[in-house]
């Protein structure tokens, strides 16, 4: 087995190689310590039949841990900088592909469309860069990629809201986005010092799992989402109120609202964030006729 790339001295050592310097707006924080990321691959459950998908490789931290336990690794990497460094640092290993893509333009797709005809099994399993968490999630979800979950390390408060269940201050329109698809749980809280350069906020790993069936079915899961947003605009007030200020012409179909919330047997005085997902796809459900 080779050295590994994520220890403090060998990160060092390629840095310096390449006069590489860490740029904040890409949210670079590499990785330095070889245990974390073992923990971190041995959560995606990876076997020679597993493609694992990978967003920012960095200097190779996390993509050799992959390549070691999956059947090939496909990794997109933003910042052309890296390009030579990865060709170095990943020369052991035949069974990676580094695309330089931005992740939210790229078609994910068709890069691993080679990949889906010969590997069963496809987990995304990436440290991800904090500044665009949210959107890498959503886009990678509703891409309906045959995905079987995702391991992602990303800022500890964003690993909260998405693993928040009702009735908590954490709980809201990301959890329901993301949990509609996936189960979602923290797996592990990572500490500053395993990062160089050490980021500011904390950070958690999460591991979601693709539900074999999603816990409600509906007649249309952007309305799902539209009507889940509209519910949170603002935290305080009551659902009906909420809703009656987003959806469009709301305030003239307050009866409408009212009708589809007894119908789900909803009060109207409750706030969204004690709803579950199940009560948002049967409000969905009986807003729809309304509203669509
Ligand atoms: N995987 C490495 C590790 O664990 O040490 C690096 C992780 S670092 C937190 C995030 C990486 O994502 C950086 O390499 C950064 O250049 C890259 N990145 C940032 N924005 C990106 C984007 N939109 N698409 C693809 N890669 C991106």
């Amino acid at each position: 087995m080779h050295k590994d790339i994520a220890t403090p001295l060998r990160t060092q050592e390629i840095l310096k190689k390449y006069g590489f310097s860490f740029k904040k707006s890409l949210g670079q924080n590499f990785l330095i310590d070889p245990n974390i990321l073992r923990n971190i691959v041995s959560y995606a459950d990876l076997t020679e039949d597993s493609v694992a998908i990978e967003v920012g490789p960095g200097i190779g931290a996390l993509t050799e841990h992959l390549a070691r336990s999956a059947g090939q690794v496909v990794s997109f990497e933003i910042d052309q900088r890296l390009l030579p460094v990865l060709e170095d640092t990943l020369s052991p290993y035949d069974n990676v592909k580094v695309v330089h893509s931005d992740i939210l333009k790229a078609n994910v797709a068709e890069e691993l469309s080679s990949e889906f005809a010969k590997y069963k099994d496809i987990m995304v399993v990436a440290n991800l860069p904090y500044y665009v968490t949210t959107p890498i999630l959503l886009k990678l979800l509703m891409e309906k990629l045959p995905i079987r979950g995702m391991v992602v390390m990303m800022q500890k408060e964003v690993a909260d809201r998405i693993s928040a269940n009702p009735g908590t201050k954490a709980y809201g329109s990301l959890s329901i986005a993301i949990q509609y698809y996936m189960k979602a749980e923290v797996v592990m809280t990572v500490p500053k010092t395993v990062f160089m350069p050490q980021p500011n906020v904390d950070s958690a790993v999460i591991r979601l799992t693709r539900h074999a069936e999603p816990p409600v079915h509906v007649i249309d899961e952007e309305f799902l989402f539209e009507v889940s947003r509209s519910s949170f605009a603002q935290r305080r007030k009551t659902i009906l109120n909420n809703l009656q200020s987003q959806l469009p012409k709301g305030k003239e179909k307050k009866e409408k609202i009212l009708e589809a919330l007894a119908e789900c047997g909803i009060d109207p005085t409750r706030r969204g964030e004690t709803l579950s997902i199940i009560e948002f796809g049967q409000l969905a459900d009986a807003l729809y006729p309304t509203f669509r």
